[in-house]
């Protein structure tokens, strides 16, 4: 695969769906992945991509930064209140805002700092014990306190477990979504983008198919 590949399937799943060319927004996940593959896409002209540890973020972005124009830059992983700050300076959206302390966080160093990145609220649709999100019977709840706290709230975010049907969770998420009123849906990975697209996906984070396996040293 390649950047240019996925981007034909993206192009031909918004199609299918009988979406806007161009309503599906590539995040290129290229957490854990060489610099070398990283700045190839970035020579491709692509600018959009995400990372999940504000530590990997900060180790090559700023240095990417300074070689390629208009970078906008994802952070998909899990967040740690303390780190916030440093995701402000790195991050134009965080993905994985899951819990009313780290909402609360981003709140207060958004007056403080007189801006904020764009937020997603992670749903945790499979109610699975070891992973992040808010449960799908909390969300609405929790998407008005963000929205209550003035987050410039995008949408939702989810990671469907592995071993059950994905759609099940996209589609759930969409509901979720419609009827707290956000268009935002950050879902579909390398394995399961183009059924996400079908379920009305706004982001997909898509990092293997692009770049290749992971280097896991
Ligand atoms: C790593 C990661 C991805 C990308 O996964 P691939 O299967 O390589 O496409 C997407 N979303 C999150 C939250 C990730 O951590």
């Amino acid at each position: 695969m390649s950047l240019e590949d996925i981007q034909t399937r993206i192009r031909k799943a918004e199609a299918e769906a009988g979406r806007a060319k161009g309503s599906v927004r590539l995040i290129a996940v290229s957490k854990k992945q060489p610099n070398e593959r990283v700045e190839a896409v970035l020579d491709q002209g692509h600018r959009v991509f995400g990372e999940n540890r504000v530590q990997e973020a900060a180790a090559k972005w700023p240095e990417f930064r300074e070689k390629f124009e208009g970078v906008e830059l994802h952070l998909i992983g899990p967040l740690q209140t303390n780190k916030v700050r440093q995701a402000f300076d790195l991050c134009q959206y965080i993905h994985a805002v899951d819990r009313p302390k780290l909402a609360k966080t981003i709140a207060r160093i958004a007056q403080e700092e007189g801006h904020c990145p764009g937020v997603f609220i992670q749903v945790n649709t499979g109610e699975e014990e070891q992973k992040a999100g808010i449960l799908p019977s909390e969300a609405d709840d929790f998407i008005k306190e963000c929205e209550g706290l003035d987050l410039p709230v995008e949408g939702l975010m989810c990671i469907p477990p592995v071993e059950e049907e994905a759609s099940l969770h996209f589609a759930l998420l969409a509901k979720i979504a419609a009827r707290n009123g956000l268009e935002g849906l950050s879902m579909g990975m390398s394995g399961d983008f183009e059924k996400a697209i079908a379920l009305g996906a706004t982001h997909v984070r898509v990092g293997s198919a692009i770049f290749g396996e992971r280097n896991y040293e």
